[in-house]
């Protein structure tokens, strides 16, 4: 029998989300801001040893499920050695990837045979120049990094779409489209108070009840599941494979059925993404502390996982941005 790691509120973790770094080659203006220069230095990231050893210490208590994310994952040198570590433990059986895609066709071959399944590629739009303008960055660089994960075999590929009114609310129908030709999944997501960036996208924030209802005056909407522990809720379009997953922390939270805590670059366990709760777990791991102590550890920490988040009562209670918790 496998154990089972719960938290205060009887919920069962089995989900973990490693940030490998808490840099990033995009500048999302609703995520990183331009001009940070403030990132955690390599001394104090866990090094792929510590990262092993905390995921395999996770699993032991429960833990099947681990997404790399960062920052931009893909910015960590190296990722596919250890992703392949972390496939290779006993017990953890899904392994996933949050990526901008922006570096993806240089390395999608290569952390497919390291053992990652499946994969989560963040884009807003379909429109180079608005990509320029939210992302700092350039789509073709996205378009090559999907296709090349298509043809590596990743499956399924979903796309997360931030929708923010006036900034592209009016490309929710062509991602739709967009994801029906190429048959990936597309989740859409709604904005959060996280950090200074994440308030100021708050202002373009849209319910995506609305996005939902929009939708389904153009297609008959199901409802349906997909596999991937996660808070999204989907649908299917009738007469087709695309399911169309809504993440709506916002609208209509999904803490009761939270599975999750975040690990950061620097071995700070986050509890919650929205609440500050934390346990410091890298000294511990560089005192020599033994594989008992690390869970114990851990088990500790868990006490600390909050109810749920308040970023509707408390918009700017959270003062890390997405991009240094990992997304
Ligand atoms: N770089 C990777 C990526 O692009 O997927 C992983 C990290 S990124 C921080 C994870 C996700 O968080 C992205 O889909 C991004 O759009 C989303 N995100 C960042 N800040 C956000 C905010 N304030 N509200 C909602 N989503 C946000």
């Amino acid at each position: 029998m496998r154990p089972i790691l719960t938290d205060p509120f009887n919920r069962t973790i089995d989900y973990v989300r490693l940030s490998v770094t808490d840099r990033c080659d995009l500048r999302c203006f609703y995520c990183l801001p331009e001009g940070t220069h403030d990132f955690i230095e390599p001394e104090e990231w866990l090094t792929f040893d510590e990262i092993e050893r905390v995921i395999a210490a996770f699993s032991s208590l429960g833990v099947r499920r681990v997404r790399v994310t960062g920052g931009e994952p893909l910015v960590r040198k190296n990722l596919a050695d250890l992703t392949a570590r972390l496939s290779q433990l006993p017990g953890i059986d899904d392994l996933s990837l949050s990526t901008n895609a922006v570096g993806l066709a240089r390395h999608a071959q290569a952390l497919k045979v390291s053992g990652i399944e499946r994969l989560n590629v963040s884009l807003d739009t379909l429109r180079a120049d608005r990509f320029k303008e939210i992302t700092k960055g350039r789509l073709d660089k996205v378009l090559a990094g999907l296709i090349a994960a298509k043809a590596a075999g990743f499956a399924p590929i979903k796309i997360n779409m931030v929708v923010m009114k006036g900034i592209n609310d009016d490309e929710v129908e062509d991602m739709v489209e967009f994801c029906m030709e190429h048959d990936f999944t597309l989740r859409f997501i709604e904005t959060m108070p996280m950090g200074e960036t994440g308030r100021h996208a708050t202002d373009h924030f849209v319910d995506l009840q609305e996005v939902k209802q929009r939708l389904g005056q153009r297609y008959e909407l199901i409802p349906g599941i997909m596999p991937g522990g996660g808070p999204a809720r989907y649908v299917q379009v009738a007469g087709t494979d695309l399911r169309i997953g809504f993440i709506t922390p916002i609208s209509q939270h999904f803490c009761e059925t939270c599975n999750r805590v975040r690990l950061s670059v620097d071995g700070t366990l986050y509890l919650c993404l929205g609440q500050e709760n934390s346990y410091p777990l890298r000294e511990l791991l560089r005192s020599g502390v033994d594989d008992e102590g690390l869970k114990s550890a851990i088990m500790e920490a868990l006490t600390l996982k909050p109810e749920r988040h308040e970023f509707r009562e408390k918009p700017s209670q959270v003062v890390r941005f997405m991009s240094f918790t990992g997304g």
